[in-house]
Protein backbone atom coordinates (compact mmCIF):
# COMPACT_ATOMS: atom_id res chain seq x y z
CA UNK A 1 0.00 0.00 0.00
CA UNK A 2 1.98 3.03 -1.26
CA UNK A 3 0.34 5.55 1.03
CA UNK A 4 0.13 3.33 4.22
CA UNK A 5 2.28 5.34 7.06
CA UNK A 6 2.38 1.42 8.49
CA UNK A 7 3.78 -0.27 5.50
CA UNK A 8 6.23 2.56 5.56
CA UNK A 9 7.45 1.81 9.16
CA UNK A 10 7.57 -1.88 8.34
CA UNK A 11 9.91 -0.96 5.28
CA UNK A 12 12.23 0.98 6.94
CA UNK A 13 11.36 4.28 4.54
CA UNK A 14 9.68 5.98 7.50
CA UNK A 15 11.89 5.84 11.30
CA UNK A 16 10.22 4.14 14.11
CA UNK A 17 11.87 2.72 17.70
CA UNK A 18 11.82 -1.05 17.19
CA UNK A 19 10.89 -3.53 19.80
CA UNK A 20 11.05 -6.38 18.48
CA UNK A 21 11.31 -7.76 14.39
CA UNK A 22 11.20 -11.05 12.79
CA UNK A 23 10.49 -11.99 9.02
CA UNK A 24 6.42 -11.49 9.64
CA UNK A 25 5.79 -9.04 12.20
CA UNK A 26 7.31 -5.54 13.36
CA UNK A 27 6.77 -4.19 16.62
CA UNK A 28 7.71 -0.45 17.70
CA UNK A 29 6.87 2.40 19.51
CA UNK A 30 4.13 4.17 19.83
CA UNK A 31 4.47 7.93 18.53
CA UNK A 32 2.11 9.38 20.94
CA UNK A 33 2.33 6.89 24.19
CA UNK A 34 -1.04 6.47 26.40
CA UNK A 35 0.82 4.43 28.91
CA UNK A 36 4.00 4.24 30.12
CA UNK A 37 4.59 1.66 27.92
CA UNK A 38 3.26 1.67 24.61
CA UNK A 39 4.08 -0.66 21.83
CA UNK A 40 2.45 -1.51 18.22
CA UNK A 41 2.58 -4.67 16.78
CA UNK A 42 1.94 -4.63 13.30
CA UNK A 43 2.07 -7.54 10.65
CA UNK A 44 4.62 -6.17 7.88
CA UNK A 45 2.13 -7.24 5.38
CA UNK A 46 -0.60 -4.72 4.76
CA UNK A 47 -4.48 -5.71 5.99
CA UNK A 48 -6.42 -2.99 6.78
CA UNK A 49 -8.01 -4.22 10.19
CA UNK A 50 -8.66 -7.36 11.96
CA UNK A 51 -11.64 -8.81 9.79
CA UNK A 52 -9.40 -8.12 6.69
CA UNK A 53 -8.68 -11.65 5.64
CA UNK A 54 -5.86 -12.03 7.27
CA UNK A 55 -4.42 -15.76 7.71
CA UNK A 56 -4.56 -17.76 10.95
CA UNK A 57 -1.20 -17.91 11.36
CA UNK A 58 -0.10 -15.10 10.90
CA UNK A 59 -3.07 -13.86 12.78
CA UNK A 60 -1.77 -16.11 15.46
CA UNK A 61 1.81 -15.05 15.31
CA UNK A 62 1.08 -11.47 15.74
CA UNK A 63 -0.85 -12.47 18.73
CA UNK A 64 1.81 -14.57 19.88
CA UNK A 65 3.97 -11.43 19.63
CA UNK A 66 2.60 -9.65 22.86
CA UNK A 67 4.12 -11.97 25.68
CA UNK A 68 7.52 -11.53 23.66
CA UNK A 69 6.62 -7.54 22.93
CA UNK A 70 5.60 -7.56 27.23
CA UNK A 71 8.69 -9.24 28.34
CA UNK A 72 11.09 -7.03 26.61
CA UNK A 73 8.93 -3.97 28.09
CA UNK A 74 9.19 -5.27 31.41
CA UNK A 75 5.84 -5.43 31.73
CA UNK A 76 4.76 -9.54 31.79
CA UNK A 77 4.65 -10.14 35.28
CA UNK A 78 3.06 -6.70 36.45
CA UNK A 79 -0.50 -7.09 33.54
CA UNK A 80 -0.78 -4.71 30.22
CA UNK A 81 -3.86 -4.61 28.04
CA UNK A 82 -4.16 -5.27 24.45
CA UNK A 83 -6.35 -3.46 22.28
CA UNK A 84 -6.76 -3.76 18.32
CA UNK A 85 -9.16 -1.05 17.64
CA UNK A 86 -11.65 -2.15 13.93
CA UNK A 87 -13.31 0.30 11.81
CA UNK A 88 -14.84 4.07 12.59
CA UNK A 89 -16.47 3.49 15.88
CA UNK A 90 -13.63 2.43 17.30
CA UNK A 91 -11.55 5.36 15.99
CA UNK A 92 -9.00 3.39 14.46
CA UNK A 93 -6.95 5.92 12.39
CA UNK A 94 -4.21 3.92 10.97
CA UNK A 95 -5.56 1.32 8.42
CA UNK A 96 -2.85 -0.68 8.52
CA UNK A 97 -3.91 -3.83 10.95
CA UNK A 98 -1.84 -2.75 14.39
CA UNK A 99 -2.21 -4.34 18.19
CA UNK A 100 -1.52 -1.98 20.83
CA UNK A 101 0.09 -3.15 23.86
CA UNK A 102 -0.29 -0.97 26.95
CA UNK A 103 1.30 -1.03 30.59
CA UNK A 104 3.90 0.26 32.65
CA UNK A 105 0.55 1.40 35.71
CA UNK A 106 -2.26 0.45 36.65
CA UNK A 107 -5.35 1.15 34.49
CA UNK A 108 -8.75 1.87 34.39
CA UNK A 109 -11.71 -0.91 34.47
CA UNK A 110 -11.40 -1.99 30.55
CA UNK A 111 -14.95 -1.54 30.12
CA UNK A 112 -16.46 0.87 27.58
P1 LIG B 1 -5.45 3.56 16.15
O1 LIG B 1 -6.27 4.67 16.72
O2 LIG B 1 -5.51 3.52 14.64
O3 LIG B 1 -5.71 2.25 16.78
O4 LIG B 1 -3.95 3.91 16.57
C1 LIG B 1 -2.95 4.35 15.73
C2 LIG B 1 -1.75 4.59 16.60
O5 LIG B 1 -0.63 4.80 15.75
C3 LIG B 1 -1.87 5.82 17.50
O6 LIG B 1 -1.68 5.41 18.85
C4 LIG B 1 -0.76 6.74 17.01
O7 LIG B 1 -0.13 7.43 18.06
C5 LIG B 1 0.19 5.79 16.31
N1 LIG B 1 0.92 6.37 15.21
C6 LIG B 1 0.40 7.08 14.18
N2 LIG B 1 1.38 7.43 13.31
C7 LIG B 1 2.53 6.92 13.81
C8 LIG B 1 3.88 6.94 13.36
O8 LIG B 1 4.22 7.50 12.32
N3 LIG B 1 4.80 6.31 14.14
C9 LIG B 1 4.46 5.66 15.29
N4 LIG B 1 5.45 5.07 15.97
N5 LIG B 1 3.19 5.61 15.74
C10 LIG B 1 2.24 6.23 15.01
ZN1 LIG C 1 0.05 -0.90 5.39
Amino acid sequence: MDDCIFCKIAAGEIPATVVYEDERVLAFEDLNPQMPVHALIIPKEHYANIGDGVPDDLMGHVFNTVKKVAEIEGIADSGYRVIVNTGSDAQQTVHHLHVHVLGGAPMNSGSP
